[in-house]
């Protein structure tokens, strides 16, 4: 089993035997028979051969999902959490310590930059945001405090991409370690551990679930770190993930490859018909021609995923409320990689002064990739024509 479409459905199940279920074995226990004496009751005791007790240290359910992303990420191990943040907070907690120092990409996920800039530095870890597109401004950045650079690409929600090589190199050759949010990606679009990041992470709420019933998120990596990463963030912190929501995360995960294909073609026709409508200004999708990062995207993604970033000449505000009022296949509603299309305005000057904190250039750059705001469009499963139709209708 070697390519990424079998191991969706195949990587981690166990049994074949007479009489076995074809199906991801749900296992809601919260505690498990095992022998008495086969385990200590401390989560510094805990082995891996330790027989399944309590599901806060593991689960038959979290334990499929978790070695199935680690097979489709190319990694030896996985943990899930209860959340996409409870995995970035997990893993900011876990490699980083007082008196350190963050690197972080300066457009990410809102809520892993106000974690970033209002938390860790309460913890004494300091924090740099930069822009991880600019190579030299990464290497100007590295203090001897770093410990890690976290990289987000395609950033949300702007869908700027960041050569996760190059900076894999440059933290390399600094003895730092890398982590990479390809949330928008997913494990079918790009491998950030073949192309040299240590640690990847995805919110499971996106494209691996799908269908927007189930909050998760993993983190895949080397087994040592993991193994803190558990015993801290999962046993004492207690940020596991709910088995139920980790048996529909595996459900979704059976169709992600078939899904994201159906994305990504979708996106091709809604990007187009984007680029040629009056009254848009820009439109972001790394398969187009005209993403300013296009060669990158070639040579780095392996799908060009269903996310689409795009502006409006006019007052984005009213446009996003008409869009708002009138769409009728589109939902106007936050979040994305679900099979539904989802469409959400995301004024510039909000996000810069609420989440990211950015001055001078960096806010310069931000503000000529978006203008005013960006309407962040995750294209659904429906025909691409009645996606084309409702918007083009809705636009006036
Ligand atoms: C949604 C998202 C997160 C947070 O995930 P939750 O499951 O909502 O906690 C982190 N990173 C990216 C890129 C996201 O899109």
């Amino acid at each position: 089993m070697t390519e990424p479409a079998t191991k969706a459905l195949h990587a981690g199940s166990a049994d074949r035997g007479v009489g076995a279920p074809v199906l991801n074995v749900l296992s809601p226990a919260a505690s498990f028979f095992s022998h008495p004496d086969a385990v200590g009751f401390s989560a510094n005791e805990m082995t891996d051969k330790a027989p399944y007790f309590y599901s806060r240290w593991s689960n038959p359910t979290t334990d499929l999902l978790a070695e199935r992303l680690a097979s489709l990420d190319g990694g030896e191990a996985g943990l899930v959490f209860a959340s996409g943040m409870a995995a970035v907070t997990a893993l900011f907690l876990g490699r980083l310590k007082a008196g350190d120092h963050l690197v972080l990409s300066n457009v990410c996920y809102a809520g892993v930059a106000e974690l970033a800039h209002d938390l860790l530095p309460g913890r004494g870890i300091a924090v740099t945001a930069v822009d991880t597109t600019d190579l030299a401004a990464v290497a100007a950045a590295i203090t001897p405090r770093t410990r890690l650079i976290h990289v987000e690409s395609p950033a949300n929600p702007i869908l700027r991409l960041t050569d996760i090589a190059a900076v894999a190199e440059i933290a390399r050759a600094a003895k730092v370690e890398m982590s990479v949010d390809s949330t928008m990606a997913t494990p079918l679009g790009i491998r950030p551990l073949a192309l040299g990041a240590d640690f990847v992470i995805h919110s499971l709420t996106k494209y691996i679930g799908g269908h927007g019933d189930a909050l998760g998120g993993s983190i895949v990596g080397a087994r040592e770190p993991l193994a803190e990463i558990q015993r801290d963030a999962l046993i004492h912190y207690g940020a596991a993930l709910n088995p139920f929501a980790a048996w529909l995360i595996l459900r979704g995960l059976e169709t992600l490859s078939a899904r994201m294909a159906v994305h990504q073609a979708n996106a091709e026709k809604v990007a187009a018909f984007l680029s040629s409508r009056p009254g848009i200004a820009k439109v972001y999708w790394p398969g187009l021609a005209s993403h300013p990062q296009h060669d990158l995207a070639r040579r780095q993604l392996t799908n060009f995923s269903g996310m689409i970033a795009f502006t409006t000449e006019g007052n984005g505000t009213a446009i996003a409320r008409r869009l708002a009022e009138k769409l009728e296949v589109v939902a106007y509603a936050v979040s994305l990689g679900k099979t539904r299309s989802l469409l959400c305005y995301i004024p510039s000057e909000d996000i810069i002064r609420s989440s990211f904190r950015l001055e001078g250039r960096d806010r310069q750059r931000y503000l000529d990739w978006t203008g005013e705001g960006t309407f962040r469009l995750s294209v659904g499963l429906e025909d691409a024509a009645d996606i084309i139709a409702d918007l083009d209708r809705a636009l006036g």
